[in-house]
């Protein structure tokens, strides 16, 4: 069939919830590709036909049986235009899509983005917290241990951090983040975002736990976590210990001189022999 789309992977972004977020590009390629490669068939079904479209739809994920890999690899060598879709949003962000397109490009075939909807960017497009930088978490481990200790090795992190969180598991992980990363950091917690029940909260993490223990409604749904990064250290010395550090470096190799500071000031030694380090220009 020639429907005027190259051929190549086409990985399509679909709606988070709002079906008026899908773009007119998408509807377009998701009618002319040959094959929709889809995470569950049966709930990507009830999409297309939403929109008309009767495209065949062959199941995809990233442990699908070789059979099912087979069937989409063939389509795309044979020169058509396959389009890849997930259960929501933007394939490949905390959903399938990984050894697809690895393999698409692998085996030389174009791999075209067709942007759209994803939760991560909707709710850092609203969060008031800077984006200039931030990190992307997706989910934390299910288990606490595994969780306290992810958050442990990120509480020190200047820019600003998404989470997806399973609603059941909201409270929890709001609590472990009021203990490791400070009930005082800003942060906002965005459920069922374009859907009709969507909330939009910016409070601390101390006020969004509050709020969460308070009403079983604020953990209900999809959710987003963005949570603001830590305040930049003052790693500045002040003038007098810098003095002293000067000194002690003249009589003694860097390392003697700040172990010595540091017993002196009572600062950490790294940070003082950090200090003497960049004074030579290492
Ligand atoms: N691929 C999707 C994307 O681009 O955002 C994410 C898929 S991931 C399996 C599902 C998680 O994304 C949910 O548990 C939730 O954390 C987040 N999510 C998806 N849709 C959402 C929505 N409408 N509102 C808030 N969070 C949403």
């Amino acid at each position: 069939m020639n429907t005027g789309l190259a051929g190549g992977l086409y990985v399509v972004a679909t709606p988070i919830g709002n079906l008026g977020d899908i773009t007119a590009r998408a509807l377009e390629v998701l009618r002319g590709v040959e094959l929709i490669a889809a995470e569950d068939t049966r709930h990507s079904a009830v999409l297309l036909r939403h929109f008309g479209i009767e495209t065949p739809l062959a199941a995809y994920h990233d442990h699908s049986a070789q059979r099912d890999l087979q069937r989409v690899e063939r389509v795309l060598a044979g020169g058509a235009a396959v389009a890849l879709i997930s259960d929501a949003g933007t394939p490949m962000i905390s959903d399938p899509g990984y050894r697809l397109t690895r393999f698409a490009h692998e085996a030389g075939y174009p791999v075209i983005p067709v942007p759209g909807a994803s939760a991560v960017v909707a709710a850092l497009s609203v969060s008031g917290l800077p984006t200039d930088r931030f990190s992307f978490e997706g989910f934390l481990p299910a288990k606490a241990a595994g969780r306290r200790s992810r958050l442990e090795a990120l509480a020190e992190r200047v820019e600003t951090t998404v989470f997806y969180e399973a609603p059941h598991r909201l409270q929890e992980a709001l609590s472990d983040m009021v203990d490791l990363l400070g009930a005082d950091r800003p942060a906002l917690l965005a459920r069922e975002l374009t859907k009709s029940f969507e909330t939009v909260r910016k409070a601390t993490l101390g006020d969004l736990l509050d709020l969460v223990m308070a009403d079983a409604n604020q953990s209900r749904g999809e959710i987003v976590l963005v949570v603001a990064g830590a305040e930049p250290r003052d790693r500045s010395l002040d003038t007098d210990t810098q003095r002293l550090l000067d000194l002690l470096a003249e009589e003694m190799p860097p390392r003697k001189a700040a172990a010595l500071a540091a017993q002196y000031t009572g600062l950490k030694k790294n940070a003082l022999y950090q200090y003497l380090l960049e004074r030579r220009g290492e």
